[in-house]
């Protein structure tokens, strides 16, 4: 795959920024936008749904509802912050210990495995000793010791996930594993809202946790939604606007969740194969698809995977992807080939 490259040295910024994929819309012609944001899976979740001027408004307010239930329960199975999910049920296991779990999970548990296969294991759901090590030195602010990094990466491997699809059951092979779909489970509540929303009647909307975004249909008649990405640098910047219609978008990046340790950022998202913080130079990684939990998934492993994350994207049917490279003190953009002559792309310097 030819990827599209340009290069525009600039200075650094060391910025904390908020969300990273935001809808831009608002004060439509002969629609009216309902939105409602609530505090759910650690971020700020937003739904709008575009109605029309005699449109129903309860109605889309109990659609919006019901929507945000299915996140509350999606997150009561997938968290790990919470003690009785199915996840922290999951993670107490032996080894060589079986346990029946839902189909849900089961389901999810297993298309994450898949995806460790397609990223050649840069995105595993076993990173969970891995991530608990960097929350603790980010707690700390002190670096792992090597010991303990290797001590963790002993106990990480999605090859070592036992799934039974007939008895559905799941055992870890090795003692002291545990998963964390942090890196999927935003996406995956998202596309349930999505559902949700269309089975209440609803065809126009946006579901958006943290940088994982659906745009349903359309924000008016004659125009899809906006998406703007934002600068992984500069927290007020917009680098790109994307126009969507019944497409997924996530953003991930390493200006969100980080620490800086002796002038050196350690981002959230970990490198399964090294035990440390993804440092392939991409700063921010964009994934347009049909399905929100891929599109997390994807752009989650591009961090770890960079280029070669890239040409993963490029080779799916379907599948586009935006990656911000830092070099020095150059930004640079790359995309999937072929991305703006199926996306009507605005975009500015970087
Ligand atoms: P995201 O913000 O979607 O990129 O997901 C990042 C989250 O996924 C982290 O906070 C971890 O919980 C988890 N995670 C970190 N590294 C990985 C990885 N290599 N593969 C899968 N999940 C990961
Ligand atoms: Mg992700």
């Amino acid at each position: 795959m030819s990827l599209r490259e340009k290069t525009i040295a600039i200075l650094l910024f060391a910025v904390v920024l908020s969300s990273a994929a935001l809808p831009s819309c608002c004060n439509v012609r002969g629609r009216r936008i309902i939105e409602e944001t609530r505090f759910l899976m650690g971020t700020d979740v937003r739904i709008k749904v575009s109605i029309g001027e005699i449109d129903d408004e309860l109605q889309a307010r109990s659609a919006i509802e019901k929507a945000f239930k299915e996140i509350e329960r999606v997150e009561g199975v997938f968290s790990v912050y919470r003690p009785d999910s199915e996840i922290s049920k999951i993670n107490l296991l032996r080894k060589n210990e079986r346990l029946r779990i839902s189909p849900e999970a089961f389901s999810l548990i297993k298309r994450s495995i898949e995806y460790s296969r397609l990223t050649d294991g840069a995105f595993d759901i076993t990173v969970k000793p891995l991530v608990d090590l960097w929350h603790a030195a980010k707690d700390n602010n002190k670096l792992p010791a090597d010991e303990d990094i290797k001590n963790a990466l002993a106990r990480t491997g999605y090859e070592d996930v036992a799934l039974d699809g007939a008895a559905h059951t799941i055992l870890f092979r090795k003692e002291g594993m545990a998963l964390d779909l942090g890196g999927v489970a935003k996406g995956y509540a998202t596309g349930r809202a999505i559902k949700i929303l269309r089975d209440s009647g609803i065809k126009d909307a946006i579901v958006g946790s943290g940088g994982n975004l659906y745009c349903l249909g359309k924000k008016t008649d004659a125009e899809s939604w906006t998406v703007a990405i934002q600068h992984p640098r500069k927290k007020d910047k917009v680098f790109m606007e994307i126009k969507l219609s019944d497409k997924a978008i996530d953003t991930s990046g390493d200006y969100e969740k980080y620490f800086i340790l002796e002038n050196k950022r350690y981002s959230h998202i970990i490198n399964p194969k090294t035990g440390y913080p993804a440092a392939g130079h991409v700063i921010s990684s964009t994934v347009i698809a049909g399905d929100p939990d891929f599109s997390d998934m994807l752009a989650t492993a591009i961090m770890v995977l960079g280029q070669k994350g890239l040409n993963i994207a490029g080779s799916i049917r379907d599948i586009d992807a935006i990656a911000v490279f830092e070099r020095n003190d150059r930004f640079i953009v790359m995309t999937t080939e072929g991305i703006t002559g199926r996306y009507d792309i605005k975009e500015e310097k970087l």
